[in-house]
């Protein structure tokens, strides 16, 4: 047994060298708090993805394949650094894509929707 302090409430107490906590309570407050914020992460990122695959949806809608210009996509909310993962197209496209709808990008900054359902 030694002194330790708690590192949820920073109370001193006697404890084995491995004890984290003055109490059980103490554990568990610590613990949903990781959980808490690890949810705000996952959350925080799931709306980006939602809204850039809203984005897509709704310009491929309207555009199909004829090409458009990603600042068309960024005025709309879109941001291109995240997406879920690169679908190759059988004729050797990569796309870059969020759940079931990417782009490909081409030349001056002008992009080509696609949808194409995952299949992992
Ligand atoms: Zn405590």
């Amino acid at each position: 047994m030694r002194s330790k302090t708690c590192i949820q409430c920073g109370t001193i107490f006697q404890g084995r060298a491995n004890k984290k906590f003055c109490s059980s309570s103490c554990k568990n407050e610590y613990h949903n708090e990781q959980y808490r914020n690890q949810n705000q992460v996952l959350m925080r990122l799931d709306k980006i993805l939602h809204k850039n695959r809203t984005v897509l949806k709704d310009m491929y809608a309207v555009y199909r394949s004829t090409p458009v210009s990603l600042e068309v996509l960024k005025a709309r909310g879109f941001h291109p650094d995240f997406h879920t993962h690169i679908f190759t197209s059988p004729a050797g496209g990569k796309f870059t894509m969020v759940y079931d709808v990417g782009y490909k990008q081409h030349f001056d900054n002008q992009i080509q929707i696609v949808e194409h359902d995952v299949e992992a």
